[in-house]
């Protein structure tokens, strides 16, 4: 059996390729470690909680509508930090890189990054380069790993019953940016990616009311983010198709594609369930955010095991886990 590009997606099929991957005896350094498959590690250290991740970025193309892959590069980890409730501190980079890239879209991608930096408060602080020959790498991967500090960890397990789920923004956003500029299709406004550091939505959040569990729904999308999190938590849930945030450009383009908007990558946006009694405050503290000025509850956590939607013409569906994400090499 060999490695094929839905191994590499985010849904179940990648969830096979991971036991294998995580096959290590050597795999908790005491808190949270690869078994949990959380967005981070913790690691407990004196009385502070250590949150670390890493994550690795191939995006085709690396410049695109509302974003490339530098910030991609910052994002995907800052934000993997954030929802676990870690303010994100310090990044490492290692890039490798296709022999003849210009150096013109490399300085574009670092500045790129910085911004990214900037705005998450995160540093980069160490890095390595790699330069292959010429047809061996798809022009540049970049990884980053970064750590940041946790006051109180924030799981992705953590649903209890009577929860609203709270999304801080539109889904889909950046998938079908990424696909529609990719295949060169216009769709008279222009999608453009959400890719952005999500740390400034936690810190609002934590301080607005009981936080249960956070997820960033990157590939697989929403559908992959909340099955994951109602497996992990033991529950169900149910979401209100009506109350979704999608964008009428995504949704066009979505039923043109034949790609469920739930289904693709969102690179800014964060999946969180909230004590009810809560809901409406964090809500407000969010939209209060540039980042978070369409997040809406949309659904509330049930007693049971799958996550059902009420549509918007009155019946009920499952929102299944994905298998693979519909658009390859969005992060
Ligand atoms: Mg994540």
């Amino acid at each position: 059996m060999k490695v094929n590009l839905a191994h590499g997606a985010g849904g179940e099929t990648m969830g096979e390729l991971l036991r294998t991957l995580t096959n290590v005896k050597n795999r908790n350094a005491g808190g949270i470690g690869l078994e949990s498959l959380d967005d981070g590690a913790v690691i407990p250290v004196g009385d502070k909680n250590v949150v670390f991740t890493t994550d690795s970025h191939v995006v085709r193309p690396i410049f695109f509508p509302g974003g490339d892959i530098g910030r991609i590069a910052i994002c995907g980890t800052v934000n993997d930090l954030a929802v676990m409730g870690g303010r994100p501190l310090a990044l490492s980079c290692g890039m490798i890189i296709e022999e003849g890239f210009e150096i013109i879209d490399l300085e574009r991608i670092v500045r790129s990054m910085d911004e990214a930096l900037t705005e998450s408060g995160a540093h980069l602080v160490t890095g390595d380069t790699k330069v292959v020959e010429r047809g061996a790498l798809d022009k540049i991967a970049i990884n980053t790993a970064g750590i940041g500090i946790a006051e109180k960890v924030v799981r992705d397990n953590g649903f209890r019953p009577g929860d609203r789920i709270i999304v801080t923004g539109t889904l889909g956003d950046h998938g079908l940016a990424v696909l529609t500029h990719r295949e060169g299709f216009e769709f008279g406004e222009q999608i453009r990616s959400d890719v952005a550091p999500v740390w400034g939505l936690v810190e609002l959040a934590l301080a607005a009311g009981d936080v249960h569990a956070m997820k960033d729904p990157t590939r697989g999308g929403f559908a992959h983010a909340i099955n994951d999190m109602a497996r992990k938590s033991r529950t169900g849930v149910i979401i209100e198709e009506d109350a979704l945030p999608v964008r009428r450009s995504v949704r066009s383009a979505s039923e043109m594609l034949g790609i469920d908007p739930l289904e693709v990558a969102n690179e800014g946006k964060i999946v969180m369930a909230v004590a009810p009694g809560d809901a409406e405050s964090v809500l407000s503290a969010l939209r209060t955010h540039k980042y978070g000025k369409e997040a809406a509850i949309v659904g509330k956590v049930v007693e049971g095991n799958r996550v059902i939607m009420r549509t918007r013409i009155g019946g009920e569906r499952f929102i299944e886990p994905p298998l693979g994400d519909p658009v390859p090499r969005v992060c």
